[in-house]
């Protein structure tokens, strides 16, 4: 879309380019804001003194250096800005209230099973004036909206173009349906997007190039992130590596039709699955009862992690193979020893099975250490990355 623009809009473009860049490039002097942004020193000193005098940016002091006239270090303001994030699935709600300085001000969470969207919505809207209340009036004012976030291929336009795990919510406009419910700006966004959208402003990879997410929620999500901004592609559907055929004559996948797919391997559902075929009856998904397991050497579980990082080692060479990214972040709902055992794993089976033309090199696998909160973390942090960020078709 061709617009006009005016002074205004580039200095707005020009703002947001600059919080982007101290948000996410942890560039924290104006010369090395400058280089990162191409703009003039100049250009960056004003709009720099303005976001200090309207709250988004603070100065954090002379950087300690040997010699010369140190710079001036600036971040972002931790009360600069403040957005609610919510994660839905089909067995667990939880809101958060992040500031712009990626802190965690307050947490809300509750089991639901398959919540309607009226159930949904209902609860959103008491947790997200419950968080709101916990700020004061001036902060009050400083809340930028809400991020939601859900277990689905999510259009442009916010609503749901496919969710296996909460089928009703399909083609249901989500936006409308949760902004009059809680009267705020609401974004509607994928979860593993948003889990990758909070890792690059806020996690291991803040400053980092390109990297992939991979979100352990029931099911396998992932997401590609380059130089802090989510890559959507043309169908929303970029880096989904839970849908890498894996097998050829494997399990029908539900989620996108195909037989074999990464995700029946490696998803904590698939692990779940699995004790339950083998007679644990009544078993629920739960984190705690997995854990349990995993602590007693189960051979169920020791099974689903070979058959795992098997799985997901061939999904790191195509990946590897394609888009050579900087760094993978493993998170989400699983338990922390269980991840890294299946991280260990699976870079063993890579360097077994990696192609020869990838020479020494170590894969950079980081395993992030928000849990279950990660996507409504994530969540919460696109409307910070919204409001930070100059090119608004990235999203
Ligand atoms: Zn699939």
């Amino acid at each position: 879309m061709a617009r006009g623009t005016n002074l205004e809009q580039t200095r707005e473009f020009n703002r947001r380019t600059i919080l982007g860049a101290i948000m996410r490039q942890a560039a924290t002097s104006r010369t090395e804001i400058a280089r990162y942004t191409g703009l003039s020193l100049t250009a960056v000193s004003n709009i720099v003194d303005d976001l200090v005098r309207v709250g988004w940016v603070e100065s954090r002091g002379r950087r300690q250096t040997p010699r010369g006239q140190p710079p001036i270090e600036y971040d972002v303001a931790a009360d600069g800005a403040f957005a609610i994030g919510v994660a839905l699935d089909r067995d667990l709600l939880i809101a958060v209230l992040v500031d712009l300085a990626g802190q965690v001000r307050a947490e809300r969470r509750t089991a639901v099973d398959e919540p309607t969207l009226r159930e949904a919505t209902d609860l959103t809207a008491t947790f997200a004036s419950e968080l709101a209340e916990s700020l004061s009036r001036r902060e009050r004012g400083r809340l930028l909206g809400m991020g939601l976030a859900v277990p689905g291929v999510v259009g442009q336009n916010g609503r749901v173009r496919r969710m296996v795990r909460l089928p009703a919510y399909e083609g249901v406009d989500l936006v409308t349906a949760f902004e009059r419910a809680t009267s705020l700006e609401v974004t509607v966004t994928n979860d593993a997007i948003a889990a990758g959208v909070g890792a690059a402003s806020y996690g291991p990879m803040r400053g980092a190039g390109t990297f992939f997410y991979v979100l352990f929620a029931l099911g396998m999500g992932s997401s590609l992130v380059m130089r802090g901004h989510p890559y959507r592609g043309l169908w929303e559907a970029t880096g989904r590596i839970g849908h890498i055929p894996i097998e050829s004559d494997g399990e029908l996948c539900p989620a996108c039709g195909g037989r074999g797919c990464l995700a029946h391997y490696v998803s904590v559902e698939a692990l779940v699955e699995r004790l339950q075929a083998s007679g644990h009856t009544g078993w629920t998904a739960s984190l705690d009862a997995i854990r349990g397991r995993y602590a007693e050497g189960d051979d169920i579980v020791e099974a689903w992690l070979d058959r795992a990082a098997e799985a997901l080692s061939r999904g790191l060479i195509v990946l590897e193979n394609l888009i050579d990214p900087d760094a993978y972040v493993f998170d989400g709902r699983m338990p922390s020893e269980l991840l890294s055992t299946l991280v260990q794993r699976t870079e063993a089976r890579y360097l077994a099975l990696r192609p020869r033309s990838a020479g020494d090199r170590r894969l950079q696998l980081h395993i992030g250490d928000r849990g279950d909160t990660a996507v409504a973390f994530g969540a919460a942090a696109v409307p910070l990355y919204l409001a930070t960020t100059a090119d608004l078709s990235l999203l």
